[in-house]
């Protein structure tokens, strides 16, 4: 397994659509492992492809229910409206209230090739909509209204010089069991 770099936000393959994966393969379950130690060692609870510069539609998560990735996710069920604050690993260190659905059932395939659903609301519930946002080219920031935006774009204008090519380094981390909720 290795780490990749993370893209932040500037990087033009943040905005990108995903393609679909045809087949689960060992390059697929490869990216995947990569995927997860990445997003432990940057502290996250889930990553998209496009984090890391790769447009196969898949995302990893890890919301305390033992890591899991979906390939080709889609939303089959949104009910209700929830507000709660979200980051992103792309965003480091901003964070914004967002409106999702209160429950969702997503349709995905897993790693063995397998298709199923899943339901999940709160944190999980959250995660699982940051995520296939990120496979069709959108932010969290996309969900917030315009002051809100404009803050949130002014804080980062001040961080973003730290990524001058727009990658972000991630070292191994050394407790990988202390989580931030960024998605
Ligand atoms: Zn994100």
């Amino acid at each position: 397994m290795s780490l990749l770099d993370i893209h932040v936000l500037g990087s033009p393959v943040l905005r990108k659509e995903t393609e679909l994966v045809p087949k689960i393969t060992d390059e697929i379950r490869r990216l995947a492992d990569d995927m997860l130690e990445t997003m432990y060692a940057a502290k996250g609870i889930g990553l998209a492809a496009p984090q890391v510069g790769r447009l196969e539609r898949i995302a990893v998560i890890d919301v305390e229910t033992g890591p899991f990735a979906i390939v080709n996710p889609e939303l089959v069920t949104l009910e209700g409206k929830v507000k709660g604050e979200e980051g992103c690993l792309s965003i480091p260190e901003i964070y914004g209230d967002v409106e999702r659905a209160a429950r969702v059932v997503v349709r995905a395939m897993g790693l063995d090739g397998k298709s199923f659903e899943l339901e999940a609301t709160e944190l999980l519930g959250r995660c699982l909509q940051h995520e296939i946002d990120h496979l069709h080219g959108r932010l969290f920031l996309d969900h917030l209204g315009a002051f809100r935006r404009k803050t949130a774009m002014q804080k980062w204008e001040k961080r973003r010089k730290e990524y001058p090519t727009y990658l972000r380094k991630v070292t191994p981390a050394e407790i990988a069991d202390h989580k931030e909720d960024a998605l």
